[in-house]
């Protein structure tokens, strides 16, 4: 007999392909095989960052459908991006799939679709295949989507999304607290991206009605009353399994592997790492307050500066002040994109200085690291709520009356987080109660084998 075949479907963006690409991974392990669908254009990247790795393994095949934008345009404006998937990827993945079918001993019988690409779904019906939605980011964010008619009925916001008044809200009384201001869908783009965003978010609450399983990577002692608002909703995180036997991350920037070779060279516990993810764009000066605070903190760092992080496509090398580099050649690195799972379970870290993307956060909660949280966009601001006055395992950053957040807060946050010994305690007890959920007996692993049993 033939190996079950399911098609996976990342929302197309980095902080999303990387864990659903993980968890095929641990899929394809337990004998499933896994058609992965990335759009063209994100696919050349990832291939083009594999380099002379492993382009492909056995049971995650890597393809791609066309998003109906030129290649040269921008993803990154989530509202275009949207709108153009909306109308011509439907087609294009039915296609895809009926091509598969005809010519594949194996046929597709089920689609794991990000939540976001909730569409996927009435193709699915269509063509009698199962379904599965998998919800890449916090299981409190989720909650907070699928509440979101009930949001607009209490007249907290407005059936665009927009909140009434910016005030501190709970779903439940046990849920975290949420500041309308920080409203996930009111933190992305300009107004009529926002507008876009959530009008998806409605029309994928829709979708999901008929959707058995809803699978999210995070695990239930970290977020209990969001896990109980969302009764449907099954924890399987922490997904780290994308590094393992040199498989196909889903990197869009190829890893500069010089990292981990000069993190060796750290002793315990020394180095600051500073990462951004994939979105995060900053302005000129912001940047040299961030370079100026590193060096003001006396300490080793591994900086990741993507090549666009100042928004030009060149890595920003002018960008830097006067004489940085040299300054700290000997105990500064910089690269492109770091192999960043990796480097967070390195035994040199002393902290992370994060964006707060889900991805990040649970990479570094899995490794106990402590946490300086620095938000940009979207659902980082919920994040960082839950590190610093949830978990209590990070500290904020303040800017200061120009918005910017000066090199002596840096320096002054970093001293407070690296002698906090009650964030390395709580960070490390989180780091535990991960490994725990993924093991055999924890909620997020029996979860996981309920999902296996059901699509066999
Ligand atoms: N990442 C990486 N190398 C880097 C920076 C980020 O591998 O230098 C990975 C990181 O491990 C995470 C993802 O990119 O899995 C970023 O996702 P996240 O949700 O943290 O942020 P986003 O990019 O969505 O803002």
């Amino acid at each position: 007999m033939g190996k079950p075949h399911m098609l996976a479907l990342p929302f197309p963006a980095q902080g999303h392909v990387i864990p659903l690409m993980s968890f095929s991974h641990q899929l394809a392990d337990h004998g499933f095989k896994i058609t992965f669908v990335n759009l063209d254009f994100h696919h050349a990247r990832v291939m083009a960052a594999l380099r002379d790795s492993p382009t492909d393994c056995e049971f995650v095949r890597l393809v791609s459908i066309s998003d109906g934008l030129p290649m040269g345009e921008d993803r990154n404006e989530l509202g275009k991006l949207s709108r153009a998937m909306f109308s011509v990827m439907p087609g294009n993945l039915a296609e895809l799939i009926g091509k598969i079918n005809e010519s594949d001993d194996d046929k597709i019988t089920c689609i794991i679709a990000d939540e976001s690409m909730g569409w996927a779904f009435d193709i699915a019906d269509k063509m009698g295949i199962r379904k599965a939605a998998f919800w890449p980011a916090a299981a409190a964010l989720n909650a907070l989507k699928s509440h979101s008619p009930m949001l607009i009925e209490a007249g907290t916001i407005d059936d665009k999304g927009v909140p009434t008044k910016y005030e501190i809200i709970k779903l439940s009384p046990t849920m975290p607290e949420m500041n309308t201001a920080h409203f996930v869908w009111h933190c992305v783009g300009d107004l009529d991206t926002q507008q876009t965003i959530f009008q998806c978010m409605i029309q994928t609450n829709q979708a999901m009605k008929g959707v058995e399983w809803l699978l999210c990577n995070s695990f239930y002692e970290l977020e209990p009353s969001s896990f109980d608002l969302v009764p449907k909703m099954l924890p399987i995180g922490p997904l780290l399994a994308g590094n393992r036997h040199g498989q196909p991350v889903g990197n869009f920037w190829p890893e500069d592997s010089t990292s981990l070779s000069w993190l060796d060279k750290h002793p315990p516990h020394s180095v600051i790492y500073v990462a951004f993810g994939s979105f995060t764009v900053f302005d000129h000066r912001q940047f040299h307050e961030l370079a100026l605070g590193l060096e003001l903190s006396g300490r080793p760092f591994l900086w990741v500066v993507r090549p666009d992080l100042t928004g030009g496509p060149n890595r920003p090398t002018d960008a830097y002040p006067d004489g940085f580099l040299e300054r700290v050649a000997d105990r500064g690195r910089m690269v492109g994109w770091s192999p960043q799972q990796k480097v967070l379970a390195h035994t040199s870290l002393a902290c992370f200085v994060t964006h707060c993307g889900w991805n990040s956060t649970m990479e570094g909660l899995t490794n106990g690291v402590p946490l300086l949280c620095w938000p940009y966009f979207a659902d980082q601001f919920l994040n960082r709520s839950y590190i610093s006055d949830v978990w209590k395992v990070g500290l904020g950053l303040n800017q200061d009356s120009d918005g910017i957040i000066s090199k002596e807060e840096i320096k002054k946050k970093l001293e407070e987080l690296l002698s906090d010994g009650g964030i390395r305690t709580r960070a490390s007890e989180l780091k535990e109660m991960a490994k725990k959920s993924v093991s055999e007996g924890g909620a997020s692993s029996r979860n996981f084998n309920d999902f296996v049993e059901w699509i066999k």
